[in-house]
């Protein structure tokens, strides 16, 4: 008899997605019909940043252009490996502000915890792309020592998933994980920091809606667009899914030079999102990477660009523009 598989263990859609991810930059080329010449620089790039980018992200790219603004965030490049002064490897202090393996206690009430390096996405201009997860992340059973913390502490009332992308993980580690969590008295509020529905709207599973609505802490899932292109319809639909179990949904964006640093493209991008039932939460300035400095938009620009966007939005599609500035207590507010 031929032994048959049983219907549960069979692997989940997105995670066969996760897993057939372009990772050749020589296939993104040829995919996109964009010039080999590319290639050498992408290869030497991606040595130091690997390049990752799930299929149905590729999907949403226009053929034959170099310049499109999903492709930028994805695509190593060139002039990621020129250094530039004041921009290196901790930008943020995360490695200072990181109380017991995986949680960083910055701000008053709540902690973050990188509960895994994993990301579905390799964004270029990301702040942790030379972050030792490694030493950060708790293991399956490790996370004990950052629950012994959360617990020893009545001030933290709010506990923030990050990563890398936490889910990334099962949702029988997130469900237990998120159950332990909700066994300590304080911790009123969970946060879940994601940028898979958008890139890989598979993730939003029967079983991810089931952990996310039988705790009984308030949820918020802050998600991570920075272009009206990234939400196409399948996008919508698994944020519309999210929405309706009855978690608040917000987005964060990040301004980036040749992406999103225009006003038409802005306004866009809250609309859509709110069409998908998400509200922008923050614009934040780039962080100080490697790397990433041809990403950069200078604040000046940036606050007119602010300026411009709240004369044409109301007031709720409008993100706030902060920079993150190591030992501030909160994200700072380039204000106008
Ligand atoms: C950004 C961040 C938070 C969350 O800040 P909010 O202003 O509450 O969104 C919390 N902890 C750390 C370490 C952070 O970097
Ligand atoms: S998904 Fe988030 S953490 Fe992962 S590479 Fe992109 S910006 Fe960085």
């Amino acid at each position: 008899m031929i032994p048959r598989t049983h219907p549960l263990r069979q692997t989940p859609a997105w995670q066969t997605e996760l897993a057939r991810a372009v990772t050749d930059p020589a296939e993104l080329l040829k995919t996109l019909e964009l010039d080999m010449g590319l290639l050498p620089a992408a290869r030497r790039a991606a040595r130091e940043f690997g390049l990752r980018v799930p299929r149905g992200f590729v999907a949403r790219m226009r053929k034959g252009d170099p310049r499109d603004p999903l492709l930028l965030q994805v695509m190593p490049l060139a002039a990621e490996c020129q250094a530039a002064p004041g921009f290196d490897t901790d930008p943020v202090g995360d490695r200072a502000a990181m109380a017991v393996p995986g949680l960083l206690h910055k701000y008053r009430g709540r902690v973050l915890l990188t509960v895994t390096g994993a990301c579905a996405v390799h964004c270029r201009y990301c702040f942790r792309r030379h972050f030792p997860y490694s030493e950060a992340n708790p293991a399956a059973d490790q996370w004990r020592p950052a629950l012994a913390y959360i617990a020893a502490d009545d001030g933290i009332g709010e506990v923030i998933l990050s990563g890398g992308d936490p889910l990334t993980l099962t949702d029988r580690r997130l469900g237990e994980f998120v159950a332990q969590l909700g066994a300590i008295p304080h911790v009123r509020r969970l946060r879940v920091h994601t940028r898979l529905p958008v890139v890989l709207p598979e993730r939003v599973t029967a079983e991810l809606l089931d952990w996310l609505s039988s705790t009984h802490l308030k949820t918020v899932v802050v998600v991570h667009a920075n272009h009206a292109n990234e939400v196409d319809a399948g996008v919508r639909a698994a944020l519309l899914r999210l929405r309706t179990s009855g978690v608040t949904l917000l987005n964060q964006a990040v301004l980036l030079r040749g992406v999103n640093d225009c006003v038409r493209t802005l306004e866009e991008l809250s609309l859509a999102l709110f069409d998908a039932g998400v509200l922008p939460y923050y614009l934040h300035a780039l962080d100080r990477v490697g790397g990433a400095a041809h990403f950069e938009v200078e604040e000046a620009a940036a606050r007119a660009l602010l300026a411009e966007l709240s004369a044409r939005l109301p007031g709720y599609l409008v993100p706030r523009l902060v920079r993150e500035l190591p030992g501030a207590p909160a994200k700072m507010p380039l204000c106008l």
